[in-house]
């Protein structure tokens, strides 16, 4: 049961997720060339969690779905993921004798939390780790499973991000600066989400999320359009298209009825809809059929000394600015661009707090570094048409105002 499924041992790569990174990796794994850019065969590859439960005070079933993965539980809490989730949980263990360690956590996935709660997995014979909180905590949780080769359980608390559902960690160092992504050879054995505890969260961060999902199609179809690797470096899938296209189609029909629910802390079918695509859809659509410009966009934003937006505005506007590189109809433009002003979601760059040239200078420049994704787009692109298209995007969102 410890050792699981893995077949391949995934190493730190410090680079950002790029393929050609990848196939470095692969050669200084194997300690060979003979992995070659143009003549590695791509095999359609599909990853997800193994197990995926959400709904409304799922966390009182938390004992009886995730039973399989042990008896001795480490459940590495953020402040606000132990004050709503701990009760839950232990309810949800009544009458059993496993045993429950909750830590309350730093609030970042560096290494020395890692070494802690790896510390503590050897020190109590842990047999899962939970990461209950944001992406910090799921992160730490993933990285101190993976190292100590044991089960690993994401509990989200928000749903800004799609990273619980995929197989990689953000690292940092112990004083807050990037430290490397950590890819990991399988996703989390489980993913538990509270839809109740959802409901309670602050609705900007599920907003951020939908910002993070509405990328996941458009990027997905870049990378289809020119037979670039997924994240997790296969071909992409038809499955993994398939849940892209649901991911945007979910977005459309549910976002605004699920954002006045959870502005009511009421769990309705709408926000349901909007949780698994923020969750599942777009963190399993995203590692299988990959990233492209919107997601640049937002690595370039970050290298701005102010960058104050989360990740889910600035990939919502990175894909406003990645539709118009493509030359997209303006059909296809204005039904995104009007989602995300219904939504809340930046149109404009003044919104995301960016206001001189130079800075759009900037986060071209940046998004347009060797390995980023929005090398994945056709016909490449370069720091100036990078410009102009985020230029265009934004001329676009000031006319709507
Ligand atoms: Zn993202």
């Amino acid at each position: 049961m410890k050792a699981g499924i893995r077949t391949f041992q995934a190493g730190v790569r410090t680079e950002h997720r790029n393929h050609k990174g990848f196939r470095n990796g692969l050669r200084e794994l194997y300690k060979t060339d003979s992995i070659k850019e143009d003549t590695m065969a791509r095999l359609r590859l599909m990853r997800a969690p193994l197990k995926y439960v959400q709904g409304k005070d799922s966390l009182l079933h938390f004992c009886e779905q995730l039973q399989d993965l042990g008896s001795k539980w480490l459940f590495i809490c953020s402040h606000s993921g132990y004050k709503n989730c701990h009760d839950k949980i232990e309810k949800s263990f009544e009458g059993t004798d496993n045993v429950r360690h909750y830590e309350v956590f730093s609030g970042i996935s560096s290494i020395g939390e890692i070494e802690k709660m790896r510390k503590i997995v050897r020190e109590e014979g842990i047999d899962t780790v939970v990461g209950v909180g944001g992406g910090s905590a799921i992160d730490t949780a993933k990285a101190t499973a993976y190292y100590e080769k044991i089960h690993d359980v994401s509990c989200p608390t928000v749903c800004a991000t799609d990273a619980p559902c995929t197989g990689l960690s953000v690292i940092y160092n112990d004083d807050h600066s990037f430290n490397s992504y950590l890819f990991y050879p399988k996703n989390p054995d489980a993913v538990i989400v509270d839809s109740a505890v959802i409901a309670n969260a602050p609705t900007r961060f599920l907003i951020a999320g939908i910002g993070d999902a509405l990328g996941t199609y458009f990027e997905g179809r870049a990378c289809v359009r020119t037979d670039a690797p997924s994240l997790e470096n296969g071909g992409i899938t038809r499955s993994a298209m398939a849940l892209c296209e649901l991911c945007y189609k979910t977005l459309r029909d549910y976002s605004a009825a699920a954002i006045r629910a959870c502005e009511n802390h009421v769990v309705t079918p709408a926000l349901d809809a909007i949780i698994e695509a923020n969750t599942y859809l777009s963190g399993v659509g995203a590692d299988n059929a990959g990233l492209a410009a919107a997601h640049s966009f937002y690595n370039g934003y970050t290298g701005l000394e102010n960058h104050p937006a989360q990740h889910g505005l600035c990939v919502a506007f990175g894909t406003l600015v990645q539709l118009q590189l493509e030359g997209a109809p303006r059909e296809e433009f204005d039904e995104v661009q009007n989602f995300c002003r219904e939504t809340g979601l930046p149109v404009t760059l003044a919104e995301l707090g960016v206001t001189t040239d130079e800075q759009v200078r900037k986060i071209a420049e940046l998004a347009c570094v060797e390995g980023e994704s929005i090398h994945n787009m056709v016909a490449d692109v370069t720091a100036e048409q990078l410009y102009d298209a985020i230029l265009a995007a934004d001329a676009l969102g000031k006319e709507l105002q």
